[in-house]
């Protein structure tokens, strides 16, 4: 070890030098190795920093000081922490290494010499340094001292709180743990940003870049929404632009630091990098992805025209990538036969079995592809078995997209023609991310559920957010997926799923005395979903189903014919009408409060008035339910209850929640299962939001927890507004979690920027 200098050049790194330099410094070491331009770099070893301990006597003391911690204590970590950084930052760097530094800092050899110093993790198994806290950055570092000052606090952030839990969790000998620095010239980059070498969860050679003005900090912060370019590789071409509306940028503070400022006029709309840099940029991720054997993730900058690679590191959230490659080679060759709406992600192929009834779904095999004109819950045992699903009628919010989420089978809905132009037994493969149908199998014939239940789980670490990211679950077979996300509960379980399943109607059961099973069923679904979320809150939805989604099953022929089903008997409207439909629900959920499920908690769906809930909530009571003490609350999905808000919040409504999918369209008179109007339903609309954030800023007033659970919340555009206008939690789909989690991290952080931004201004 001693033979390690404290000082090493860009030139002498190389990746196996990870223990000294960490991974930081070694990846950076490499690509320059290769020729990519990367900007001058020192680092300053992990020997030199565990001499550094030695010699200032800190190596013991350090440890000894939080030796018996109980790290689950949060407090007592964060006093640790605070500690032991303290310890670091105090003692004196011995002369020898402080000159070493200096002498390095001084052959860098610019004049008006400015670094950026960052932090670089030495264990090869911690490669996510944001999970153990280790990603200390100071930018703009100007002089001998301010340097010194920048070094001693990166190894001081080997001891923050969430890096000393990591290590105590993990079983890492925090005796011997190091830390590198490296010392880099600053990028004063005009625009930067961050790029994904493949696609980072199907391994696509598509090459996805986010860029902005100014410092890349901008965009890994999540304080601007940055323009958005894809690259394919394959084609070499650029094949979408997304040109966001860029408010501010970071740059550098005079000699220290940097500062958040405005970006004005023309260049907040402008696009940040030229169709000739994203190419280049792309190639450079190429040549870093061919040269590590893996995907990267890189961040980048642009200083006069001149690209720089300022970090780079693998991406670890791809499955299978060899497979997902093979079939993108093969789709782009292969001849599309039919488009539709991508509801579903994932690819699968298959053989085409249309359904024209729900009776003849006995004939569907393990692994075919559903056609139907749309589907139904009666449907859904069948729909377990295929590998993919394609409707002629639908949007993003019928029926079959929802379910088909949910089970991660791939599902295109909206077609118009899928029953039509496509024939019994064909051969096809379905894209549920792109909507296309295209011509033989050129997928791999996977299990249904494979592309999706590993989108499910995949992903980075868990993001801590302040607003709740809830998940939706319609039937418990998805449980476990769904709590394999890591939400925070389950922010609405629809329950119509679990009884619809067995092909009968709630009424049958009562007509033929079958009260028991019907009781049973719900009770027993339920239960696996609140058993999948322990301690965690559960929403169940008590029963909305329109009556044509009854009509195909046992007991359908007594359901009413209504015209337009959507505006018509169904929700908390029927159930108030349907007394023993309702009681029986109530009683298989005192059943789970008696079994001590406090967790769970009630919706109402379709309330329209305060009286409904009322009624609802007196009627529970005369079940024998302890209605003050159990947690109810209502969907806000039809116009009058968001604009009688404050009426519901006066009746006690414990939480409330959007069902967007309805709430759309009872607001735009846009029938959410229409094809023909599809273009036109609009979540955003001005309308919806009026009401979507009039209601919020009043549940607020009575601090009662709002919340969103319709389609619009598993979009992060609509979740960064959401979180922007006061929502309290969200609940998405299962393979929404990550990215909504992911838009609330970035706009809660730029909320707190924001703020403290003007606080320093003021
Ligand atoms: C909604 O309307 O947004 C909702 C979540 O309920 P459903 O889709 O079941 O009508
Ligand atoms: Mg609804």
């Amino acid at each position: 070890m001693n033979e390690v200098p404290n000082i090493l050049w860009l030139e002498e790194v190389r990746k196996e030098d990870i223990i000294s330099v960490g991974g930081k410094g070694a990846s950076l070491g490499e690509m320059a190795s290769i020729g990519l331009p990367v900007p001058k770099a020192f680092m300053v070893t992990a020997q030199a920093f565990r001499r550094f301990l030695i010699e200032t006597g800190l190596e013991k003391k350090i440890f000894a000081s939080y030796e018996r911690l109980d790290v689950e204590n949060n407090v007592a970590l964060e006093k640790a922490a605070n500690g032991a950084k303290a310890m670091v930052l105090k003692a004196k760097i011995p002369s020898a290494l402080k000159n070493d530094i200096r002498k390095a800092y001084k052959k860098m050899d610019t004049e008006d010499l400015i670094v950026a110093v960052r932090s670089s993790a030495t264990a090869e198994d911690l490669p996510d340094a944001s999970f153990a806290g280790q990603q200390e950055t100071y930018l703009n570092i100007k002089g001998e001292t301010a340097l010194l000052e920048a070094v001693q606090k990166c190894w001081a952030s080997l001891y923050g709180a969430r890096a000393i839990y990591y290590r105590a969790r993990q079983g890492f000998d925090d005796h011997t743990v190091n830390i590198s620095v490296v010392v880099q010239q600053l990028v004063h980059s005009e625009k930067a940003g961050v790029m994904f070498t493949s696609h980072p969860i199907t391994g696509e050679p598509l090459t996805i870049i986010e860029g902005s003005w100014g410092l890349g900090e901008a965009v890994v912060s999540g304080s601007v929404s940055p323009d958005k370019y894809i690259f394919d590789q394959r084609s070499e071409k650029v094949v979408d632009v997304l040109v966001s509306n860029k408010l501010v940028e970071i740059i550098a503070d005079g000699d220290n630091g940097t500062k958040l400022v405005d970006v004005v006029g023309a260049r907040q709309n402008a696009q940040v990098l030229s169709e000739q840099e994203i190419s280049k940029l792309a190639t450079y991720g190429k040549i870093a992805e061919n040269h590590y054997g893996i995907p990267q993730d890189v961040e980048w900058g642009v200083v006069n025209g001149t690209i720089y690679i300022l970090q780079s590191r693998p991406i670890t959230t791809i499955g299978n990538k060899k497979e997902a490659k093979q079939m993108s080679g093969q789709q782009q060759s292969a001849t599309i036969i039919l488009r539709g709406q991508g509801a579903s992600p994932g690819v699968a192929s298959g053989k085409v079995v249309i359904i024209r009834d729900v009776k003849d779904t006995g004939s569907v095999k393990e692994g075919d592809i559903l056609v139907t004109k749309m589907t139904s819950p009666d449907m859904v045992p069948a729909m377990q078995k295929v590998a993919a699903i394609i409707t002629d009628e639908g949007g993003l919010t019928c029926h079959a997209a929802i379910v088909s989420r949910e089970l991660g089978t791939p599902a295109i809905v909206g077609t118009k023609t899928a029953t039509n132009v496509l024939k019994m037994g064909q051969l096809i493969t379905v894209d549920g991310e792109k909507g296309l149908v295209y011509e033989g199998a050129i997928a791999p014939a996977a299990p249904a559920a494979a592309p999706s239940a590993q989108q499910g789980v995949a992903g980075p670490a868990k993001i801590i957010t302040a607003t709740s990211v809830k998940v939706n679950v319609s039937i418990p077979e998805a449980a476990t997926r769904a709590a394999a996300t890591g939400a925070d509960g389950v922010g609405l379980l629809r329950i119509e799923h679990l009884i619809l399943g067995l092909n009968k109607t709630p009424g049958w059961f009562i007509t033929n005395n079958r009260e028991e099973d019907f009781v049973k069923e719900l009770h027993d679904g339920i239960k696996i979903v609140l058993d999948a979320f322990p301690g965690k809150p559960v929403w169940v939805r008590t029963l909305d189903a329109p009556t044509d989604e009854f009509r195909n099953m046992m007991g359908g022929e007594n359901e009413p014919l209504e015209h337009n089903p959507m505006l018509g008997w169904r929700g908390i409207r029927r159930d108030i009408q349907s007394p023993d439909q309702f009681r029986l629900q109530v009683e298989s959920f005192k059943r789970l409060w008696k079994e001590g499920y406090d967790n769970l908690g009630i919706m109402f769906p379709m309330v329209s008035h305060p009286d409904e809930f009322i009624a609802a909530k007196a009627m529970m009571k005369s079940y024998g339910v302890d209605v003050e003490n159990v947690t109810l609350g209502i969907m806000i999905e039809i116009p009058s209850s968001a604009i009688m808000i404050e009426e519901f919040l006066k009746c006690g409504i414990r939480f409330a929640s959007f069902g967007t999918n309805d709430l759309v369209q009872y607001t735009l008179a846009i029938d959410r299962n229409n094809e023909n109007v599809a273009d036109m339903y609009n979540p955003q609309h001005p309308a919806v939001l009026y009401l979507i954030h009039s209601a919020i800023q009043m549940c607020r007033e009575y601090n009662v927890e709002c919340s969103i659970c319709g389609q619009a919340g598993s979009d992060p555009k609509m979740a960064t507004w959401l979180v922007e206008h006061g929502i309290a939690s969200i609940s998405a789909n299962i393979d929404a979690i990550a990215k909504i989690r992911e838009a609330v991290a970035r706009t809660e952080k730029r909320i707190i920027l924001e703020a403290a931004r003007t606080r320093d201004a003021e």
